[in-house]
């Protein structure tokens, strides 16, 4: 089974839409009461606040403010723990101390299991009911794929006065083709990358294909980028000197933010497209693991590269990073694929040389962008290389690089699915508190290489 996340637009009535507007506000209100029970008990104890304690205080909670009675437990319990995944990648560095959140940004909330919601419907439009709320709203969408809906979020974007059902729906994957002990087909491989100048650049053993940036987003970044400075020419809101907003600056708000969202449509649209097509056309897909992160981080201070990196960012950024890589290996392992992820530390696929297997640290310069052996001369583009690599390296026959693929750490794309352990999800949490232990899935340890070697 596999996760997806489907999106509907929900159409409330009037009388529908007040119910979510209550049930929102009093979510944002308990998201706020845990942010501040955390620092009160901080700066007055020097106690540091779990999950569970604010979880076991909800029924308390509950009585002394008994218009939550009306919310769905679990949803609440959601809720607080928004709050407690905030604060972890705030422990864990990844970001600032968590704020309280304003009711009018506030975003929504939770089911996070599959009681107290049901969709009627096959993923194609439909009605949406939520139990706490005692209604049952008008849904319209149409979902790529369908299957038994798990958790519910709703969603409300202010700017657009919209309202969104978020469901993440299981549904089957096909049983591999590559069982153990049938042999694999190399002539359907297909090694890819994202590349810097191209969105993607792919390799199958014979042809390179590079794919560019769709055209779109220059056209509509310009529109977008004129569309805030009309925006930033109008009165905008200041609490501390009491200003409020203009209506130009309200309706130019809208304009901005409904632009915005049409390049987010029209890119996730060509993404499924041009993954869909590679997906369909090869069984195996071999890439490396990114970490976008690093890639995607602000230059220094004073650093010369500022510029180059800013440019590269928004590159990397405007592709939809993760994602295309993401995209391309569920939808091959749905058609029973496979998909190998590539440890990019111990191969260095850009800086190895495709056809010696020289690593050179050079390369590693992302300003680097056409590579000369310093060994063999062998010469390529630098996105070019690094896809040869990774499908000499799938394919066992990459020079200075022997080693067998599970031996490196090579994982396939359903390992990694299951290494977001450190989240603590709300399943995970409600396992923990049954005490429920299964016994751990075998590794898939199926790869190319282990079947060539065996
Ligand atoms: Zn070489």
């Amino acid at each position: 089974m596999a996760t997806r996340r489907q999106t509907f637009r929900l159409y409330p009535n009037k009388e529908q839409e007040q119910k979510l507007f209550e049930a929102r506000r009093l979510h944002a209100y308990l998201y706020n009461a845990c942010i501040a029970n955390r620092r009160f008990e901080w700066k007055a104890n020097q106690k540091t606040v779990t999950y569970f304690d604010q979880q076991n205080c909800l029924p308390e909670f509950k009585e002394a403010w008994p218009e939550f009675a009306i919310c769905n437990s679990q949803a609440l319990q959601a809720t607080v723990k928004r709050v407690d995944l905030a604060y972890n990648s705030f422990f864990q560095g990844l970001r600032g101390l968590p704020q309280f959140k304003s009711i009018r940004d506030y975003s929504g909330w939770t089911y996070p299991a599959t009681s107290g919601w049901k969709v009627w419907g096959n993923g194609k439009h439909g009605r949406l009911t939520l139990n706490d709320l005692g209604i049952n709203i008008r849904m319209r969408g149409q979902a790529r794929e369908w299957g038994k809906p798990t958790t519910l979020t709703i969603v409300y974007k202010p700017n657009q006065n919209k309202w969104f059902a978020s469901i993440t729906v299981d549904v089957p994957i096909l049983e591999s083709k590559f069982g153990s002990q049938s042999q694999l087909e190399y002539e359907k491989i297909i090694a890819f990358d994202l590349g810097t100048e191209t969105a993607l650049t792919t390799f199958d053993g014979e042809k390179f294909e590079q794919i560019e940036n769709p055209k779109f987003t220059k056209k509509s970044e310009e529109k977008i980028r004129k569309a805030s400075k009309q925006l930033r020419r109008k009165r905008a809101p200041n609490k501390a000197q009491n200003i409020k907003a203009s209506n130009r600056w309200k309706k130019a708000r809208k304009r901005v933010s409904k632009l915005s969202t049409k390049v987010a449509r029209t890119r996730k649209d060509w993404q499924h497209k041009v993954t869909s097509d590679i997906a369909s056309r090869y069984d195996i897909g071999v890439t490396e693991k990114l970490e976008t992160k690093k890639m995607t981080k602000k230059a220094k201070k004073g650093s010369k590269r500022k510029k180059q990196k800013a440019g590269l960012n928004k590159s990397i950024l405007s592709v939809g990073f993760g994602t295309l890589n993401q995209m391309i290996a569920y939808k091959i392992e749905q058609k029973g694929g496979l998909m190998l992820i590539l440890p990019t530390k111990k191969i260095k696929p850009s800086q190895r040389c495709p056809k010696c297997g020289k690593v050179h640290k050079d390369w590693a310069e992302l300003s680097n962008r056409y590579h000369v052996c310093s060994k063999c001369k062998f010469e390529i583009q630098r996105d070019k290389g690094s896809v040869m690599v990774m499908y000499n390296v799938a394919t066992d026959v990459q020079p200075g690089c022997g080693m067998r693929l599970e031996d490196c750490g090579c994982s396939s794309s359903t390992d990694s699915t299951k290494k977001r352990k450190q989240t603590g999800s709300m399943k995970q949490l409600g396992q923990k508190k049954r005490q429920s232990f299964k016994a751990k899935v075998d590794r898939v340890t199926q790869t190319p290489s282990a079947n060539a070697a065996g």
